[in-house]
């Protein structure tokens, strides 16, 4: 009778667990909030000059324009003061080992599953790039679309088709599945982009 009663614990577990996990998996890749407008523009800081990275910025914006007709990305430079909804863009440092970029959204909560953004400033850290030989234009513009690719409301790409993944900007992690080579955004990447902001 005890064992029995353990077994239909165990199965109801396991269902709940299922239950949940239909949803979740459904928007895994996209933060649950986005940003105020995806027509925007974005702010060079001077290290973004000064480190070498200005063609992979420029490059970044265009590669997540003209996907959907709700996301368009300009700049203005680095001469003119960043308005409340222009993204800011900075080469930095990070002491934390294989940390190559971050993005910090900017709204409510500061939380892109917590409410909107207004806008995100974004690091690449220029160490790390140099310490694992990721210097060079390829990885460059990786890790640019990548962060911009958080700035319009993507997460990390999780999903357990390893094809997907392999081919997602948007995928972070240590595994072989992430490819630092990718320069632009996968049609799945372009899917999550439509999924978030419409066609
Ligand atoms: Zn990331």
């Amino acid at each position: 009778m005890k064992k029995k009663s353990k077994v239909i614990i165990t199965s109801i577990v396991t269902l709940s667990v299922l239950a949940t996990a239909i949803p979740i998996a459904a928007n895994a890749t996209v933060f649950g909030y986005k940003r105020t407008t995806g027509n925007f523009n974005v702010w060079y800081d001077h290290t973004v000059a000064q480190k070498g990275y200005t063609t992979q910025v420029d490059w970044a914006r265009s590669k997540w324009t003209g996907i959907s007709s709700k996301v368009s990305i300009g700049s203005i430079g680095s001469n003119t003061t960043p308005s409340p909804s222009t993204d800011q863009f900075y080469i930095g440092y990070n002491p934390i080992e294989h940390h190559y970029g971050q993005t910090f959204h900017y709204g409510t909560k500061q939380d892109p599953n917590l409410s909107n953004w207004d806008y995100s400033v974004i690091y690449i850290f220029d160490n790390n790039m140099v310490a694992d030989g990721m210097n060079n234009d390829t990885n460059k513009k990786n890790v640019a679309v990548h962060e911009l690719g958080h700035s319009l409301g993507l997460a990390h790409t999780n999903e357990t088709n390893s094809t997907l993944r392999s081919q997602s900007v948007m995928a972070s992690g240590s595994d072989s599945f992430v490819n630092h080579n990718i320069t632009a955004p996968s049609d799945y990447d372009k899917g999550e982009l439509k999924y978030k902001w419409g066609n």
